[in-house]
């Protein structure tokens, strides 16, 4: 392709060139293309109703920071729904502690309702107790396996006490197309037919969540940052380890590179596969937890039975 076939948005200076199509965009033409990718993503999955309240995960990382500022803007076209920020509190030693202050002054500067909530105050013990119990105990899960698996509970936890409808995560097209591959390598049926992009709906404990960046990628969200001047924070978790995540998240990020429109092509397909999927409600676990009467896939969640592991003696009840 020579330059002269390289189309451009419009006469402004380019600040990017999409690595697909290889058009060229200026500033204001890139920031257009990333909010009409949100508004799709969020009309093609009937992800929003009138008069919800959605509740978004906001970690103060720049994913989060970037639908904040999206949802912030969306509200004007949905003036019926309410948005609250849900911050969790992991318990991460000189890592949550320094992100909490700047998600609050965020939240402040969007004037937007912010709920923070801590693993200690949930299940009574920080990740940092946890993991350190686990280690002792000498259990094989990770600390971003217990982390991951608290955090979607207190986020539902949190959402509930202020009566969201529906919980907003900022899993990008990366994120999700990792997960797909993950958990078919895994071998996972369950979870790779539960990673619908469409919010379910009839699992009545807990609400249901919209991933509203999934057409856009990890680049795009940092470019719609650094355009935007946002802030938000880039520490590394120290538990960030060399996860099974990891080694599938280089070898996407080297296919994109080389073929961009890797990523796409795997949610694609999903969503294509995904009508022969079975219906929601046959994918309904069958129980409900004896100790917390969350549901489940056994007669005790995995999040009670972790704790009892762990001798935590906080009642989820
Ligand atoms: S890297 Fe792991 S432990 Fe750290 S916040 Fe993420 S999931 Fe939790
Ligand atoms: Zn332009
Ligand atoms: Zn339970």
């Amino acid at each position: 392709m020579n330059m002269s076939q390289i189309s451009t948005c419009c006469e402004n200076s380019s600040y990017t060139q999409d690595p697909q199509s290889k058009k060229l965009y200026c500033k204001n033409h890139f920031i257009e293309l990333i909010d009409n990718k949100v508004r799709k993503a969020i009309n093609r999955f009937n992800m929003l109703d009138r008069n919800d309240h959605i509740g978004l995960g906001y970690s103060g990382g720049k994913d989060s920071s970037v639908l904040l500022n999206i949802l912030v803007k969306l509200q004007n076209r949905y003036p019926s729904c309410n948005l609250t920020v849900l911050t969790i509190d992991e318990g991460i030693k000189g890592y949550r502690d320094e992100c909490l202050e700047l998600t609050r002054k965020i939240a402040e500067k969007y004037q937007v309702y912010h709920v923070i909530k801590s693993f200690k105050n949930i299940f009574g013990a920080t990740l940092d107790q946890m993991v350190e119990t686990s280690l002792e105990k000498k259990s094989s899960l990770s600390a971003c396996a217990i982390c991951g698996m608290l955090r979607r509970r207190a986020l539902n936890i949190a959402a509930k006490q202020v009566n969201v409808t529906k919980i907003a995560t900022a899993h990008n097209l990366d994120d999700e197309a990792q997960s797909i591959l993950l958990n078919l390598l895994r071998g996972d049926s369950n979870r790779f037919i539960r990673l619908s992009r469409a919010p379910i709906l009839k699992f009545k404990t807990l609400i249901p969540r919209i991933r509203p960046f999934v057409y856009v990628t990890e680049p795009e969200i940092v470019l719609y940052a650094y355009a935007k001047n946002l802030e938000y924070h880039s520490y590394p978790c120290p538990y960030a380890s060399s996860a099974m995540r990891n080694n599938v998240r280089t070898f996407l990020s080297k296919m994109e590179g080389k073929r961009p429109s890797t990523l796409r092509n795997i949610v694609n397909l999903h969503d294509t596969i995904g009508q022969y999927f079975p219906k929601e409600e046959s994918l309904k676990p069958p129980f409900l937890c004896q100790i917390c009467g969350e549901i489940s896939s056994y007669e005790i969640c995995p999040i009670c039975q972790l704790l009892d592991d762990l001798g935590i003696e906080k009642s989820l009840k």
